[in-house]
């Protein structure tokens, strides 16, 4: 089998969804495309941005930078990146030191912040106290809080994170299933808050396969973390994955189709159910916030 665009007969993959034979070349700049057919359909990004890349040293974000980075070089958009130190012993250094050479090979500006120096504690510190909540309820919460705060002192005017398909079938499916229409109205390419002091979220990897990104980092000879999180526990999440992907090997565009349905149902969605949160702020860190204490601060004081 020969390359359907190219006629190499080198090929490194069937593309699920067109049934295409490509070969390295052809798929890197297929991937190249997509995305940034993503970026312009959704308006993802405007001149003159400054973009902080969610950078966590694994394979979606470092692809993330990778492509946002080709706009840079063209001048459209500025980029900045923010790597975020949970405090897991035995891993998070590994992928700290990837990302950190990854901004410094582009020449992007960075900051690395960590639970212990904002928040005073670590992901395993917290782990080990006896009432705690699961570490990604926490590792979650305190990451979005940070990358918040990061987006804010290095006066990033979009955020871009590195969910790829599958996450974001995923969250339909989860949301969809638990019921839960506020977080329903949250998921898409971009969103905004209402509080100013959110700054706008992109997802630019958003229409593109992990099984695709991780080819895409190989083919390109990125480095990458590969290794995964010790607390990465048997989820909602994780159930979900499986039968989606069970279901993907006899319908093949099942993931592309989920999210197109939800694309088409959004608006709908988005104008019954999502909550208009009052405007306040954290009495504790200042955070805008729909409680008393942010979510960050009132896992702080449960941890107590
Ligand atoms: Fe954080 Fe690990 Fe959970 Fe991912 S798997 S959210 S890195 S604790
Ligand atoms: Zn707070």
């Amino acid at each position: 089998m020969n390359c359907t665009k190219c006629g190499n007969p080198k090929i490194i993959i069937k593309k699920e969804q067109s049934g295409q034979y490509l070969c390295k070349d052809c798929f890197i700049e297929s991937i190249e495309k997509k995305v940034i057919k993503t970026i312009k359909k959704e308006k993802l990004l405007d001149k003159g941005d400054k973009v902080l890349v969610a950078l966590s040293g694994g394979k979606d974000s470092v692809t993330t930078l990778e492509i946002l980075n080709t706009f840079r070089t063209r001048r459209i958009i500025d980029i900045c990146a923010v790597i975020i130190d949970e405090g897991i012993d035995n891993y998070r250094q590994d992928g700290i030191d990837i990302a950190v050479r990854h901004a410094e090979r582009l020449g992007i500006e960075y900051m690395i912040f960590s639970m212990k120096e904002n928040f005073g504690i670590t992901l395993d510190e917290i782990m080990e106290k006896p009432n705690h909540k699961g570490s990604c309820s926490y590792c979650g919460v305190f990451r979005r809080t940070l990358i918040n705060r990061a987006a804010r002192e290095m006066n990033a005017t979009k955020i871009a994170t590195g969910h790829n398909l599958d996450d974001e079938v995923q969250a339909i499916l989860m949301n969809y299933l638990e019921g839960n229409t506020d977080n329903l109205t949250k998921l898409g390419a971009k969103t905004e808050s209402d509080a100013e002091e959110f700054t706008v979220k992109i997802k630019p990897l958003r229409e593109i396969p992990e099984r695709e990104i991780g080819l895409y980092v190989v083919a390109k000879e990125l480095e990458v973390h590969f290794a995964s999180c010790p607390y990465a526990q048997q989820s909602f999440r994780g159930e979900i994955s499986e039968i989606l992907n069970q279901l993907n090997q006899a319908h093949p565009t099942i993931k592309y189709s989920t999210l197109r349905g939800y694309d088409k149902i959004k608006k709908a969605v988005k104008n019954d159910f999502k909550k208009d949160y009052p405007k306040k702020r954290c009495e504790k860190c200042g955070e805008p916030s729909a409680n008393r204490l942010c979510k960050a601060c009132s896992f702080l004081e449960e941890l107590k």
